[in-house]
């Protein structure tokens, strides 16, 4: 069996907790395009030493780049079998449209969780980019770039807004409903 998700949230939003959950509940293997960036700075390639200035500053990377780092993903043998969940991706529109030009999608999930929740969350997180500075340019990035795609996948028919508030696994077990709803279970 192969699923086609898509996670999206606001940075603090719970979203890689629960993706990880999604992942072993649907048997999909977790992309995490912050993740693979992160673990290509930490291994020093090309890709990932530029990507760490634009991690450090909250921005995002170039378009074409993500195309390339996701497409490279999909061309590996666990996500040709099982399908993918995908988590930080797409967050733009022209990712988006370059996405579903790649793929079919079964489902996309947004966990709606207000600004004000999630800036508190992220000020106690401790990840290298969580600075002030940091926190506020990828709020300002998912705003002009990410809520536009989001919108776009809205407008398709093809999005699920989950509340994103309540315990973890009560956000998991609405995320399930949502998904399974779409996928026709
Ligand atoms: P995340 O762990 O998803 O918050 O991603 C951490 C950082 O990686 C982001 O702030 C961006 O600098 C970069 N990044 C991850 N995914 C993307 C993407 N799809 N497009 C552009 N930049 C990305």
């Amino acid at each position: 069996m192969s699923v086609r998700l898509l996670v999206f949230g606001r940075q603090g939003a719970g979203k890689g907790t629960q993706c990880v959950k999604l992942a072993e509940h649907y048997g999909a293997p977790h992309i995490s395009t912050g993740d693979m960036l992160r673990q290509a700075a930490a291994a020093g390639t090309p890709i990932g030493l530029e990507a760490k200035t634009y991690i450090d500053d909250g921005k995002l990377m170039p378009d074409e780049i993500m195309l390339n780092v996701v497409q490279e993903r999909f061309a590996q043998a666990d996500v040709v079998e099982h399908g993918f969940l995908l988590d930080g991706f797409p967050r733009t529109l022209v990712q988006a449209e370059a996405l579903v030009g790649l793929t079919d999608i079964d489902a996309a999930v947004n966990i709606d969780v207000p600004e004000d929740v999630v800036l508190e969350r992220m000020m106690g997180r401790g990840r290298t980019d969580d600075t002030p500075e940091g926190i506020a340019n990828r709020l300002a990035a998912y705003k002009r770039e990410t809520v536009p795609a989001i919108e776009w996948f809205d407008a398709k028919g093809l999005l699920e807004t989950v509340d994103g508030l309540g315990s973890p696994d009560e956000v998991t077990a609405r995320l399930i409903a949502a998904i399974d709803g779409r996928l026709g279970h």
